[in-house]
């Protein structure tokens, strides 16, 4: 008897013990099937009691399921994940995109449409391109603005420009290395450019990595999570560039951060900073502002 895709999501069960099964939720075993089936939601709604021919299908259904159940995030499996109205490559080096992220990068789009009215030329600049989430969609909704992209990760770059690629977004330049050392090159080019720095850098305090649920603490790349110490290394070293640079910057940080940024920011005399919330009405991202 052939099984059906309900069959294959419901006895899926019968595979799992109770502490694996925690780690793998229906929905998500319903994305993985219709990844593999290439049904959209709808299409597996009016689908799923239909026989599945495929052995071989059905067979890397119980392979994948097993590595969901076991902590692999689907994104890793199925190579994709969501982000704004884009699907994005993802692949273990990259960190998965976070719905949080979206605030920040629709804030950033409404900016960008905001300082064009007083600024004629703008250079858009990101530290930590990652899978190029917040870089591709600032650059697909301002296709006249130049963006410039760092990682320190090749594979990251690689998958930054291969989904740039895949979604049209033509102005973009990646660089591969240090943001902090990168930019001042770009600014020397860009003179008359205001430049607007976007990041989601790493900023989780080093020593609470290893208390990250497991399935971000044992796939997701630490490089894209290690803030150092006090987790604030990176936006100390944007308060102390953006000084001496009139701009402005918008970061993501950590729902817990609010205080010791705010502390920070009056450490490098830094008053015009605005702190905004994400949907869930965590603190998750702020402006800082150098120029008048
Ligand atoms: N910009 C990417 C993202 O937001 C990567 C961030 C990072 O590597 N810290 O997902």
């Amino acid at each position: 008897m052939s099984l059906s895709a309900h069959d294959l999501l419901y006895s899926n069960s019968h595979h799992s013990n109770d502490d694996e099964q925690n780690l793998a939720s229906i929905d998500e075993l319903q994305q993985l099937l219709c990844h593999l089936l290439k049904y959209t939601e709808t299409e597996f709604l009016l689908k799923k009691r239909e026989p599945i021919q495929s052995q071989d299908l059905i067979q890397a259904f119980y392979r994948q399921a097993k590595e969901l159940r076991e902590g692999k995030p689907l994104a890793y499996i199925i190579g994709q994940a969501p982000f704004m109205s884009h699907t994005y490559l993802i692949q273990p080096g990259v960190l998965i995109p976070r719905h949080d992220t979206e605030c920040l990068v629709e804030h950033s789009i409404r900016l960008l449409h905001t300082l064009k009215k007083d600024y004629s030329s703008i250079v858009g600049v990101e530290c930590g391109v990652g899978s190029g989430i917040i870089s591709i969609e600032c650059a697909l909704a301002h296709p006249t603005t130049h963006f410039h992209a760092w990682d320190i990760s090749q594979k990251a770059l690689d998958i930054a420009k291969h989904n740039a690629t895949r979604l049209g977004a033509s102005n973009i330049t990646f660089h591969h290395g240090n943001f902090f050392d990168g930019i001042q090159d770009i600014l020397k080019k860009h003179p008359n450019s205001l430049p607007f720095i976007i990041s989601n850098p790493p900023y989780i305090e080093t020593d609470t990595i290893q208390t990250l649920e497991d399935s971000v603490k044992n796939y997701e790349p630490h490089l894209a999570l290690d803030g150092g110490t006090n987790g604030l290394e990176f936006y100390d070293a944007f308060f102390s560039l953006i000084q001496s640079i009139p701009s402005v910057l918008l970061c993501e940080f950590g729902y817990n951060q609010k205080n010791a940024l705010q502390a920070l920011a009056r450490k490098y005399e830094l008053y015009t900073i605005e702190f905004f919330q994400d949907l869930s009405q965590n603190d998750r991202y702020f402006i800082a502002r150098t120029i008048d």
